[in-house]
């Protein structure tokens, strides 16, 4: 089933009739749950009647139903049956267009929060119309919610991939992932990372797909390179492990949910295909 999402921006106003609910309570989105799944709360304004919040903010429409949000007073009771889950907790309990709008509304939410004075001068910001910035009251400054791009990066060569570990991480090992720095392109960025964090170059690098990530602004781009030379010098300060892995013998790999693994997944079943047919071919 395709779902459309529109957005919606100031100074929309709450529609009547029943919404799809995502009222947070600190970084946790408050939501039904039963039997490990999770539902969002639906209906009109008494779903939150009672509780004490800040003004709803309306992020725009699934499907024709507003999606509606709003940050729940943190000594708020939450009533019976509704659980505070942190994002990727939620992660697999709910539809993936609902997953992604609770991810939108932590993000907007996040910027309600941490906009409301003036980086320049410090006086009180307005709302402006038709977007989310916000105007400073005094000088005019204006200020659009962050979006931190961040690269990922699958080196491959042949039947093997790099994989690096960080320190604190159990025994998972990922692609290489690093922020966009000012004045670069994306594919700059790429090459950039690869080379500080494991010494080696790269070459051909391809787009894969993003995802964003609102933990808590990041904008994921992901993409695949081949190993074009260098000996592996890792970067002690960033990494405590990077080591070549065979296709068919991967380490434990990060949660599904991120672009990181279908990256991973992505490249090794287009390279266990590629072993099968050159069996098939041999054999032949
Ligand atoms: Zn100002």
């Amino acid at each position: 089933m395709t779902t459309l999402f529109r957005r919606a921006y100031p100074p929309a106003e709450l529609p009547a009739g029943a919404y799809w609910w995502l009222p947070f309570c600190g970084p946790d989105v408050v939501v039904r749950e039963d039997d490990g799944q999770a539902a969002l709360l639906y209906g009109g304004m008494d779903v939150v009647a009672g509780l004490e919040f800040e003004p709803p903010v309306l992020l725009g429409s699934l499907d024709g139903v507003p999606c509606v949000s709003c940050q729940l007073s943190s000594t708020a009771e939450l009533p019976t049956g509704w659980h505070a889950i942190g994002l990727r907790e939620l992660y697999g309990k709910l539809d993936d267009a609902l997953y992604e709008i609770a991810g939108y509304a932590a993000h907007l939410l996040l910027w309600q929060r941490t906009s409301r004075f003036c980086p320049v001068c410090a006086s009180s910001t307005e709302p402006m119309q038709g977007d989310w910035g916000r105007r400073c009251s005094t000088c005019g400054h204006t200020r659009y919610p962050q979006l931190s791009p961040a690269i990922l990066a699958l080196v491959h060569d042949g039947d093997r991939v790099l994989l690096t570990h960080k320190p604190g991480w159990s025994a998972r090992y990922s692609i290489i992932a690093g922020f966009v720095e000012p004045g670069e392109s994306l594919e700059a960025c790429v090459q950039r990372e690869v080379e500080e964090e494991v010494g080696v170059a790269v070459a051909n690098i391809s787009y894969v797909g993003s995802q964003p990530w609102p933990f808590p602004d990041q904008l994921m781009i992901g993409y695949m390179a081949e190993y074009a030379g260098g000996m592996l010098e890792i970067d002690t300060a960033e990494l405590d492990d990077a080591a070549w892995f065979h296709v068919d013998a991967l380490p434990e790999l990060p949660p599904p949910m991120s672009l990181s693994r279908r990256i991973i997944d992505a490249w090794a079943a287009s390279r266990r295909r590629e072993l099968l047919d050159g069996q098939s071919s041999f054999r032949a």
